[in-house]
């Protein structure tokens, strides 16, 4: 690897530039509550000591959601796959994701020896307090997303390019996803890394 920028994968690229355009021209959002809303009740009851602004978008491209700090202004940025910008997706599912990567401001990347753990074991442990919504979250993710979801690797979860097909399926509410996750023996798969 001569060059890091080089190293970066095409895909990685594509994704880069799908959230430059997200930065440039947001999509409206289609949920049927209050982003911004959600993101300071969130801050203030959990994260009260980060003083940053909090941006948010949704992006056409990569992983179910992410965050990085802004070079300009050392803002963070929240990118939520439109997978979720549905009038669908329950607020539970929104603050479930929002908490997780407001975490990763506060949980510094663990190195375990050539590459770094951005869930090392306290962040699940302070994930499992702070999201009492978590298991719910994710028994709907998986009962009506899980089509377009993969795990490239460990911690993280992309969606595949065909996701668009995900908006002409009518999607489970959560309760029905609970009822659902039950009779299978619990899909509970919080906690696996994304
Ligand atoms: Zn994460």
């Amino acid at each position: 690897m001569k060059n890091k920028q080089k190293a970066l994968s095409r895909e990685q690229e594509r994704i880069l530039r799908a959230q430059e355009r997200a930065e440039g021209n947001p999509p409206p959002h289609l949920v049927s509550f209050s982003i911004p809303e959600l993101v300071e009740s969130i801050r203030k009851q959990h994260f009260p000591k980060l003083e940053d602004t909090i941006a948010w978008y949704f992006v056409m491209r990569g992983p179910l959601a992410c965050i990085r700090r802004r070079e300009n202004d050392g803002g963070v940025c929240i990118f939520v796959h439109q997978i979720l910008n549905h009038a669908d997706t329950p607020v539970e599912v929104m603050s479930y994701v929002i908490k997780h990567q407001l975490l990763h401001t506060e949980v510094p990347r663990w190195a375990v020896s050539w590459w770094s753990d951005a869930h090392p074991p306290m962040f699940w442990d302070w994930e499992k307090k702070a999201c009492p919504e978590r298991d719910r979250a994710w028994d709907w993710i998986w009962a009506n997303l899980s089509s377009w979801l993969k795990r490239p690797r460990k911690g993280r979860m992309t969606v595949r390019p065909n996701w668009k097909e995900s908006w002409e399926q009518t999607r489970w509410t959560l309760e029905e996803c609970e009822k659902i996750a039950h009779h299978h023996g619990g899909a509970n798969l919080g906690g696996t890394g994304w």
